[in-house]
């Protein structure tokens, strides 16, 4: 055991009143890791409450119950969950490793007076915790989790551990950033803990049809209208995009659960390295970035887009109108030609 995880393992061991919070917009992986480290904690006898920052995607529905679960966006749920923040003993911040990302959240957390620990596998994180289980090898947080709650169980058989719930949330965490195991971040250990976590007798399968093959219909006539009209490709610099103004999103009846994915779809055209998409949303550009091999998304979010996250997937914002937002990107595709054209 590492000195982070003794003093966990010492701290936890008397009740403790603990928040799990994690970034805005969560996916499967926020929202799963967060419930696993939750269902483990609620076992071993702590008082937690999970906050989102925002309201998560109709298709992670089926993961939460609601009165375990607050949004703090909600107004009819912000003063329990400022109320909770205060009185907790344990901050548990999960995959997210900057606290702007927990929105107006983030100054709540970091005024509260317990201590913080951060489970994350984001590059560049900010030092406001006390404990970090921080690995960006890691391929989700959900697998920091698994690892961490086998470390302070003294790698107890799986079935001992876990439970179907808990194994089915760390398991949507893992398959949704590994792209369904596809991705350059899956490892042995990625499939190992896969292994033991199925030997809850969990159904896999079932997890990916809720996650993937659980939309609207209103969701795949978005994608079909994306990838007709709105995808363009720039073969000079291997770069595939595509724009969504407000007024389209409107039109689709569009949440934010649609949009999540289709970023991906841009790196399927041959040749293509990268793929960004640009939505309009409430007044501010939100960009996804996707690359493969070693062209750095990350890097290029940082330094143009007030953004981060991982070198393979990574997001950033802008404050500019859609077209000047696009139109800067473009601008800067040039000084990225060789690092672009040299990906095998
Ligand atoms: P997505 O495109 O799915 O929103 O995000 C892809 C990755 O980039 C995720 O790992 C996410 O954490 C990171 N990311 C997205 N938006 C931001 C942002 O505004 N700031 C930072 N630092 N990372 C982001
Ligand atoms: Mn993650």
């Amino acid at each position: 055991m590492n000195q982070t995880v003794k003093e966990l393992s010492s701290f936890l061991s008397l009740p403790q009143k603990i928040i799990i919070t994690m970034h805005r917009d969560p996916d499967a992986d926020a929202l799963g890791s967060s419930l696993g480290w939750a269902s483990y904690l609620s076992k071993k006898g702590h008082e937690v409450t999970v906050i989102s920052p925002t309201e998560y995607a109709a298709n992670l529905r089926w993961m939460v119950n609601p009165d375990l679960v607050l949004v703090y966006e909600k107004a009819s749920e912000q003063a329990k969950c400022r109320k909770k923040i205060q009185e907790a003993t344990l901050i548990c911040c999960l995959d997210f490793s900057v606290l702007s990302r927990l929105k107006d959240l983030g100054k709540v957390v970091q005024e509260a007076p317990a201590p913080k620990m951060m489970i994350d596998h984001h590059l560049e994180p900010e030092y406001f915790a006390t404990w970090m289980i921080w690995d960006t090898n890691a391929a989700a947080t959900a697998q920091l989790v698994y690892q961490l709650v086998k470390e302070l169980e003294d790698y107890a058989p799986a079935t001992e551990i876990f439970d179907v719930p808990m194994a089915e949330y760390l398991y949507a965490g893992i398959m949704t950033d590994t792209g369904s195991f596809r991705h350059a971040n899956v490892t042995a250990d990625v499939h190992l803990a896969v292994a033991d976590l199925m030997r809850t007798g969990f159904d896999s399968s079932r997890v990916h049809r809720l996650i993937y093959d659980n939309a609207p219909l209103s969701r795949l006539q978005f994608l079909g209208y994306v990838l007709s009209q709105k995808l363009v490709v720039l073969p000079k610099y291997r770069t595939a995009y595509m724009v969504l103004t407000e007024a389209e999103l409107q039109r689709f009846n569009s949440s934010t659960g649609e949009t999540e994915g289709i970023v991906n779809y841009g790196l399927q055209v041959e040749n293509v390295v990268m793929s960004a998409m640009f939505i309009e949303r409430k007044g501010e550009i939100k960009i996804s970035f996707r690359s493969v091999g070693t062209f750095s998304v990350r890097d290029l979010a940082s330094t143009h887009f007030n953004g981060g996250g991982h070198k393979n997937a990574s997001g950033g914002r802008s404050e500019q109108s859609v077209n000047e937002t696009v139109d800067y990107f473009l601008s800067i595709l040039p000084t990225y030609e060789q690092a672009l054209l040299s990906v095998d």
